[in-house]
């Protein structure tokens, strides 16, 4: 029989492990699966620098320079749809263009309460432990490597103002978005560096029990919340009990977790862009209405689907649990395409405009 995770418990165990006194426990990508991932993808701005820390562009030179002169559309030349309105968060508050924020600095905490299928982290980099060149750092020493490769790169011309928290679950530390914030701000950054971060929403009720018991400040989201350079990708991991549980590993009683969760984050005042990953295209729209009766009808030009990489720990993954990698891969694209087809429709249908569309950077704090 399988095991199916209990994310809240799995939540209060992680937060132990990558957070003591006051240090996060940090992935070392040179010992890592992840490695082989980044090391392709060097060019560019992309690949691993030093160990614990990574660069990568949003948005590369070509469709890039379509982007831009596509005005307020989000279609590449060859009529794509961008997978990422990343860019666009900072414009309102911090000026710019979405140009100015396409290089990203990237560290990744050690631990995870959920177990996805597709997760691009290997199991060493997400199970908690100090192993496999893992090491404690601090809010400053992280902040410190930032501005040394932030230096680097620009004596190369490139501009990284963006600074993002990225796998293991970042929101099993909200401290760390907290401290980053404060250290840019007393740096005198907070208006030319943007905190980008993410989580799996799979960690409201735990939140809520680190607030209630001291182990967390009660008001740590309010004071997130203050900050104008902070943005937060939700990730919905299903649109119904059975396919949440497909994707995240977690017991299917769990689904209704997330809505908790992204509640918990939204109604706190965060920018919180919510995301979506493999849906059933049966239950999606559905899905949809739940949120849209929450939130508004705004909702449904709100979410994103996610499409899901074959990076090499995902591939290794499936094919030790004995999967059919090519089966499967065809599984979650067929449930992108559809997916995003049918979001198409449902957007025409209730807002009159098409997926992708609505520039969520803009109506974002007005909505929750
Ligand atoms: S939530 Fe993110 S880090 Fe955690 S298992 Fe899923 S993809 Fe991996």
């Amino acid at each position: 029989m399988i095991n199916l995770i209990n994310s809240i418990k799995l939540a209060d165990y992680r937060r132990n492990e990558v957070y003591k006194d006051g240090k996060l426990l940090l992935s070392n990508f040179s010992e890592s699966e992840q490695m082989l991932d980044l090391e392709k993808t060097k060019g560019n701005v992309q690949g691993a620098v030093e160990d614990f820390y990574r660069v990568k562009t949003n948005i590369k030179a070509d469709p890039w320079n379509t982007y831009m002169q596509s005005g307020d559309s989000f279609e590449t030349r060859d009529g794509k749809l961008l997978m990422f309105d990343f860019d666009w968060w900072p414009v309102p508050d911090m000026g710019g263009q979405p140009e100015n924020w396409n290089e990203v600095f990237i560290y990744q905490l050690k631990g995870c309460n959920i177990a996805c299928p597709f997760c691009f982290v290997d199991k060493f980099n997400n199970n908690g432990k100090v192993d496999h060149g893992a090491k404690y750092f601090t809010s400053e020493e992280i902040v410190d490597a930032f501005l040394k490769v932030r230096a680097e790169k620009k004596a190369q011309g490139v501009d990284i103002n963006v600074f993002r928290a990225s796998g293991g679950e970042p929101s099993l530390v909200p401290e760390q978005w907290l401290n980053g914030l404060k250290i840019f701000k007393e740096r005198g950054l907070d208006s030319e560096v943007y905190f980008q971060s993410d989580t799996n929403l799979l960690t409201g009720t735990a939140l809520e029990s680190w607030m209630k018991d001291g182990n967390m400040d009660a008001d740590v989201f309010k004071q997130i919340a203050e900050y104008k350079n902070f943005g937060l990708l939700s990730c919905f991991k299903g649109t119904d009990p059975v396919n949440f549980s497909e994707n995240s590993g977690c017991n299917p009683e769990m689904f209704l977790e997330q809505f908790y969760s992204f509640n918990l984050l939204a109604k706190s005042g965060i920018k919180v862009y919510p995301h979506l990953v493999n849906p059933n295209p049966k239950t999606l729209e559905g899905f949809m209405d739940k949120l849209a009766k929450e939130y508004g009808d705004e909702m449904y030009g709100m979410v994103h689907i996610f499409s899901i990489g074959m990076y090499g720990s995902v591939k290794g993954r499936l094919e030790r649990a004995g999967v059919d990698v090519e089966q499967k891969t065809q599984e979650w694209k067929d449930n992108n395409v559809r997916g995003q087809e049918l979001l198409e429709e449902i957007c025409q249908k209730r807002l009159g405009m098409g997926y992708k569309k609505m520039k969520r950077f803009e109506v974002i704090r007005d909505l929750f």
